[in-house]
């Protein structure tokens, strides 16, 4: 017998003897406690639904009512089925519950409005000699944005070193290209010069895309190419100001201010330089770019807490709605003459640092990409040196 039930079962067998008012205390203590154990279940960040083996109803509380929508009252006995308004998950119940005699659990995207992913565990239980059933709720909905992004950055990781081992092998013939077609340029000098303009013009037009294309092939290895990262204490002030001094001339040219904010307060921490110092470079040039009469660009630093942000604010063309959702994808350009490489390669650094980037952008106003780097210090790696130190 459930120790829970002594209790209840000595009154029980001792009901005759029991007068009025010992009896009406019992009540009484017994209505507290169960109204306390609702108190808590209404206090949980997860959803709690239970029900007889029936999947009537007997308790909702707060957390599973605000996200299933539901409407219970006690005093009106329902099945749980004809509550749910989300097709999968009634679904789900309708199958499963009946009969329930092991655990089970299932995923299940629920709209309300926007989407949250649950966890549904069953856990069937009997008290009272009578069977229930446990409804548990768990949102899952950060952990899964979570693995699909990890899913899709390993996707294109093994679809970017596929594509790097063909780059690679296209640059051999494309060199040998490139020989004969210098020869062949000299070859030419020697033909009647009516017959030689005509095919000098071919030649050149062959030449100048062998050339296009070796660019690209470059252009794709140098971002495909990825050398493991290293961790050094830098201060993000100082790469960021190597960086801005690196295309201070540039930018000059184009009409472009940096307006640059650093935060001096901010300690040096775990980063590799050189990763983020092309990072850096390749964001400039796109605020350049997007700026074609100039402009101002402002760059600030902060930090919040284990957080370092990098704000970059320009006050160029900003970006199509439509494009936001890509200009992270290998080879989006919307450029005459772009690669289409520089803001992939900015989100992969970033993500090996394990921070995030943010886009917010307005048409005709401009564009802020916001960097946050969680700021990592050696100490949580000592143990791993030491390990190394001692082989
Ligand atoms: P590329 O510069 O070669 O086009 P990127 O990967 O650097 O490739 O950028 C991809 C696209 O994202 C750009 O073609 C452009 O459409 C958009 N973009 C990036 N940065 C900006 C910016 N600061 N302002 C407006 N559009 C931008
Ligand atoms: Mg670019």
């Amino acid at each position: 017998m459930p120790k829970n039930n002594t209790f209840v079962q000595k009154l029980l067998s001792r009901m005759d003897r029991v007068d009025k008012e010992t009896l009406k205390n019992y009540v009484v203590d017994l209505a507290a406690e169960n109204a306390r154990y609702h108190e808590v279940l209404d206090t949980l960040q997860e959803g709690v639904i239970l029900t007889d083996a029936r999947g009537q109803i007997e308790w909702v509380n707060a957390q599973a009512a605000a996200w299933l929508d539901l409407k219970w009252r006690k005093e009106q006995p329902v099945a749980i089925g004809s509550l749910i308004e989300d097709p999968q998950l009634a679904l789900f119940l309708k199958d499963a519950l009946p009969d329930l005699t092991e655990r089970r659990v299932e995923d299940i995207p629920v709209l309300n409005p926007r989407e949250i992913h649950l966890r549904v565990f069953l856990i069937p239980f009997e008290a009272g000699a009578k069977k229930h059933v446990c409804i548990l709720l768990v949102n899952r909905t950060e952990e899964r944005s979570f693995e699909i992004n990890l899913d899709r950055l390993s996707r294109i990781e093994s679809l970017v070193r596929l594509a790097a081992g063909v780059a690679h092998e296209i640059g051999n013939p494309l060199n040998a290209l490139g020989i004969h077609l210098q020869l062949l340029k000299k070859e030419l000098k020697e033909l009647p010069a009516a017959k030689r303009k005509a095919l000098e013009k071919s030649l050149s037009a062959m030449t100048s895309e062998t050339e296009r294309l070796d660019q690209i092939v470059k252009n794709f290895l140098s971002a495909a190419r990825k050398p493991p990262l290293r961790f050094r204490m830098e201060n993000l002030n100082t790469i960021l100001e190597d960086a801005i001094h690196f295309v201070g001339p540039e930018m000059k040219r184009a009409r472009v201010k940096i307006d640059f904010r650093p935060d001096k307060k901010l300690p040096p921490f775990l980063v590799d330089r050189n990763r983020l110092y092309q990072t850096f470079i390749n964001l400039m040039k796109n605020a350049k770019e997007a700026m074609p009469k100039g402009g101002t660009l402002g760059i600030a630093v902060a930090q919040k807490a284990k957080i370092a942000s990098i704000r970059f604010q320009d006050q160029g063309i900003g970006i199509e709605e439509e494009d936001l959702p890509h200009i992270f994808d290998a080879y989006f350009t919307t450029k005459e003459g772009g690669a289409g490489l520089g803001l992939m390669t900015v989100y992969n650094t970033v993500s090996e640092h394990g921070g995030r980037i943010d886009v917010a952008s307005k048409k005709g106003r401009g564009t802020t990409f916001t960097m946050l780097l969680p700021i990592r210090e050696p100490k949580l790696q000592l143990p791993k040196y030491d390990m190394a130190d001692k082989k």
